[in-house]
């Protein structure tokens, strides 16, 4: 059996990450989801354990001490985390993970895992990015300019990134994202107990 490994998905908020990864999950059953903690309060129809783990600023400052983490990060002014073994556990059962963080973590993780497969989902424009935001109606005024405001900043790391992702459609974004599995699937690096295999 071959290893899995981390797919990591970035972009600006309300670029559309949370539809286009349930839905690319909904399709391919060997992903899962790293459900991540988060100091940030539930949103209406949020559920523990589902979206996030909520904790509060103590028990998210002792699961870094704890090294819990793989990587975390202050984003919009809350505190979010990947709890590391969980992710690890799913790479070695062979699980493709899918991670939906923010351009820090995305750069711990680059330094920790390497061999993980960058994503990063843009908007069609910066407009249609606010309207997105706005729709949700789940942030105040200050929130969304604050989220808005961040989306230029995230996009300066967007070289770091191995893959951009367009989501105009959401259909083809998951398709496109499909795509990029499937590549990465066959990397002769993923791939090298096939190879001692067949050579034997
Ligand atoms: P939201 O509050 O809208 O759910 O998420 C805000 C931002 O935090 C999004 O850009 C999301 O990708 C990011 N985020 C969610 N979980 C994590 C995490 O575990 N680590 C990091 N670094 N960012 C996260």
């Amino acid at each position: 059996m071959s290893k899995g490994f981390l797919l990591v998905i970035s972009g600006p908020s309300g670029a559309g990450k949370g539809t286009v990864c349930r839905r690319i999950l909904e399709r391919n059953k060997k992903l899962v989801f790293s459900v991540s903690a988060t100091t940030r309060l539930p949103r209406r129809g949020e559920k523990e354990g589902v979206n996030y783990f909520f904790v509060d600023e103590e028990k998210f400052n002792k699961m870094i001490e704890d090294g819990d983490f793989l990587e975390y990060a202050n984003v919009h002014g809350n505190l979010y985390g990947t709890p590391k073994k969980f992710v690890l556990d799913q790479i070695e059962k062979g699980n493709i993970v899918i991670l939906e963080i923010d351009v820090q973590g995305a750069l711990q993780v680059k330094q920790s895992y390497p061999e993980a497969v960058f994503v990063f989902l843009l908007p069609p424009s910066m407009s249609e990015l606010k309207n997105r935001i706005r729709k949700r109606r789940t942030e105040s005024e200050d929130d969304i300019d604050l989220r808005f405001k961040n989306a230029f900043e995230e996009l300066k790391f967007v070289d770091e990134y191995d893959y951009i992702v367009i989501n105009d459609e959401v259909i083809e974004a998951v398709q496109k994202i499909e795509i990029i599995i499937e590549a990465e699937k066959l990397k002769v690096k993923r791939l090298r107990n096939i190879i001692d295999s067949i050579m034997k």
